[in-house]
């Protein structure tokens, strides 16, 4: 104990030298500039945060955030016009491009039990007393899922906690299924859409998903009004997609929703659920969990209700119908550009504006921080400035329904993005707490110069000194993992605080993951209490303003740290980008890969074994009619080696790039362009033409959204899945597919170094 409280000392003394060399890393040059350069582009960012204002901040945002903003609400497209009337006001070129999407409506929903007791769910959220914005019950559409199936079924009930594949095997291992039951499972643990698709894979019929109050309600803490939390009554809402098939219109996967486009048939669309999926409170969960019978849920299953957690299948019988208007709607997506001067790359930046009903923290809070940048850009442009590049702002429709505004856009300018785009910047949600950066490692280096140089609002350090003091701290901890403690040697030593890679649930995911722009997720989190209002109807201006952020202090850092990576990336000499950061975590997740690969085989073996000698027969609990696991059958060794070379000449090739860059003495204009032009398309050679197996949409090798998680991030993902799903030969072609991109993108780079070196 005391040895751990010094070594956390010593490493937090190192943090503090290495903030000591964060402040005079502000005088360092900045990424692509000169030092010329880097003076006048530090003076411009000056100007731009004094352009910077909280009021009009939350002026806006109250205001954008007075009524329902649903895909097709009056409310949306009346924001919409407002966020194109600012742009304009400001001095940018903006317009409206509109996409025509599929996107039911609930006409009806219903759930009652009907076995042992009758019991009707309320299926309603009240106004809240104190919250003016909760009073609009005559506009709001009664909680729902979009993208589950139209149905009226009625089962008996199972428990299945959040009914993802480990809950399954469990459930399979106390000898229940749930073949022609309704699931009732809880929100948490993975994207929502993966628990009607794996309850209708395991033969269920319907799917109720609850909010734990564990979670995210009184157990989490005071319930709003009183504190932040969940209340009795509160649902989230959501799309149920399989977002990790593909985002976008269900109807159009990998083309853009035209007029007049090819559709698919809603029967054919392979990622609208094939069951009946509905979302309640946990008021209405209580009594069918009560009804529920068989044997006790494991211990982890157990939420904070007062009763006794069963599995079931029954007593407990439920019908659940949901009936929807599957029409087309519009989508009405804000794009505004600012030309460069110099350059037709495209430096983008993005939010949604949609929300589930007002939407005041997701996604209105990222959005009137991004548009408090567009004021701002647009006061320089008034007092002279010209980017050099391209600067485009896009305020995104139809993100929550499953990104829909931004990959239908992707979609339809996919040439142009290739040829053009060089970052991509999203936000969406924000409030207070300490920067998280999720995207490509190339950007690494950006981000962290940017956030050495915002102040962080409660502290006063700059807030690349406060991750890695929360780095240091977490590490300390008794729960810190191996990356964990990774993470804090790296910034202990002075290095920079790693990227995460991106998952998925926002708009990044078409530019990075379809097409190969390098992007990144910037938001400020972890002392904001949003989560127990999320895509509900308590989701207020008014929550915002007492949980959120009151000040908007956080909406002002994110409109500084974004503002910041836009405005390098569309000024820089030589584009931002280094790569050593990115062989670095190539190198890491390939030995974890390695690892992942002997542990699978070993635990097959040991499984094996023990089914064999009929060890769980023995251990179990012979009144408790427990059923051993199935046998695996065991892969064979996976051949490595062309990963392992690839991810060398990675290193070998970015080591070799930002040493030819640092040596390069000044460019002429015309070496400058060609550079420009190669890097350009570095992130794009890590796609795949082909795609990931299963799932051709997502094309980038490096990082994707789990098939099993959805939001959580995979990286080498045709590699790393293929061996968790003990698919060893898709894990091999993997390797390949993998290894190929990684080859290019080390290709490119030598081209990079050769041209420094002339
Ligand atoms: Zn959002």
């Amino acid at each position: 104990m005391h040895a751990k409280a010094k070594s956390a000392l010593v490493a937090l003394s190192a943090v503090l030298l290495a903030s000591v060399a964060g402040t005079a890393l502000a005088a360092d040059p900045l990424i692509g500039f000169s030092p010329a350069g880097s003076d006048a582009q530090r003076a411009l960012e000056a100007r731009f945060d004094a352009n910077l204002s909280a009021a009009d901040i939350q002026a806006r945002h109250a205001e954008m955030a007075s009524g329902p903003n649903q895909i097709g609400a009056p409310h949306n497209k009346a924001n919409a016009e407002a966020v194109l009337a600012r742009f304009k006001a400001w001095g940018w070129d903006a317009r409206i491009e509109t996409f025509d999407v599929l996107y039911p409506t609930p006409i009806s929903v219903s759930l009652e039990m009907t076995a042992p007791t009758p019991f009707k769910a309320a299926l309603n959220e009240p106004p809240v007393p104190g919250d003016k914005s909760s009073n609009q019950a005559a506009t709001v559409l009664p909680p729902y899922v979009v993208y589950g199936a139209d149905g009226d079924v009625t089962a008996e009930l199972v428990y299945v906690n959040y009914g993802m594949p480990d809950d399954y095997k469990a459930l399979g291992r106390m000898g229940v299924s749930v073949k022609g039951k309704i699931v009732i499972v809880r929100y948490g643990a993975g994207f929502r859409g993966l628990k009607p698709h794996l309850a209708y894979e395991h033969g269920a019929i319907g799917c109720v998903i609850y909010s734990e109050p564990a979670d995210d309600g009184y157990g989490a803490g005071l319930t709003y009004p009183d504190g932040a939390w969940r209340p009795g009554a509160g649902v989230q809402r959501g799309s149920v997609v399989d977002l990790s098939v593909s985002p976008g219109d269900p109807l159009t996967p990998g083309w853009a929703s035209v007029k007049g486009a090819r559709r698919l048939l809603v029967s054919e669309a392979p990622t609208i659920q094939k069951i009946p999926v509905l979302p309640i409170s946990y008021a209405d969960a209580q009594p069918l969990l009560a009804a529920i019978g068989g044997q006790t849920a494991p211990a982890a299953w157990r939420g904070a209700l007062p009763l006794t957690y069963r599995v079931g299948p029954g007593p407990a019988t439920a019908r659940l119908s949901v009936k929807s208007e599957w029409g087309t709607k519009t989508l009405y997506n804000v794009i505004a550009k600012l030309p460069g001067a110099a350059s037709d790359q495209w430096v983008l930046r993005g939010n949604h504006r949609d929300g589930w009903v007002m939407g005041a923290s997701d996604p209105l809070s990222g959005h009137e921080a991004m548009m408090e940048e567009a004021k701002a850009l647009g006061g320089l442009v008034k007092g002279g400035w010209r980017p050099a590049r391209t600067i485009v702002y896009a305020s995104w429709d139809g993100e929550e329904a499953g990104l829909l505004g931004s990959t239908e856009w992707v979609e339809a300018h996919a040439d142009e993005l290739t040829r053009k785009g060089v970052i991509y910047v999203n936000s969406d949600n924000t409030g207070r707490g300490l920067l998280r950066a999720d995207g490509s490692f190339s950007l690494q280096r950006l981000v962290n110069q940017a956030a050495a140089e915002v102040r962080d609002p409660e502290t006063g350090v700059d807030v690349r000194t406060r991750g890695q003091a929360a780095a240091q701290v977490r590490a300390a901890s008794s729960g810190a993992s191996d990356p964990d403690r990774r993470i804090a040697k790296a910034v202990a030593e002075g290095g920079d605080l790693p990227i995460s890679p991106m998952g998925s649930g926002s708009d990044y995911t078409p530019f990075n993951q379809h097409l190969g722009v390098p992007s990144v997720d910037l938001r400020y989190a972890g002392e904001e209490e949003a989560a127990g209002v999320y895509h509900s109807l308590y989701d207020t201006y008014e929550h915002f303003h007492r949980f959120g952020d009151p000040d908007a202090s956080y909406q002002v850092a994110l409109a500084k740290t974004a503002g910041r990576v836009i405005m390098r990336a569309a000024d820089a000499e030589v584009l931002p980008l280094r790569f050593e950061p990115l062989a670095v975590r190539v190198e890491i997740d390939l030995a974890d890969l390695r690892g992942l690969a002997a542990k699978t085989r070993d635990g097959d073996v040991a499984l094996n074994t023990l089914i064999a000698a009929k060890a769980f027969a023995l251990a179990d609990d012979p009144k408790d009619g427990w059923v051993a696991p199935a046998a695996q059958p065991v892969g064979p060794d996976l051949d490595l080696k062309a990963l392992e070379d690839a991810s060398a000449r990675l290193k070998a090739s970015a080591g070799a790039y930002d040493a030819a860059l640092a040596a390069a003495a000044s460019l002429t204009p015309e070496r400058r362009a060609k550079l420009n032009a190669l890097l350009q398309k570095v992130e794009f050679s890590l796609t795949a033409p082909e795609g990931l197996p299963g799932r051709p949409w997502y094309r980038h090798v490096v990082s994707a959204p789990g098939l099993l998680t959805g939001y959580g991030a995979k990286t080498l993902p045709a590699v790393r899945e293929a061996i968790e799903g003990r698919r060893w030969s898709e894990a091999q072609a993997g390797v390949a597919t993998t290894a190929r991109a990684l080859d290019a993108c080390s290709a490119l780079l030598d081209q990079a170094t050769a041209l420094l070196k002339g």
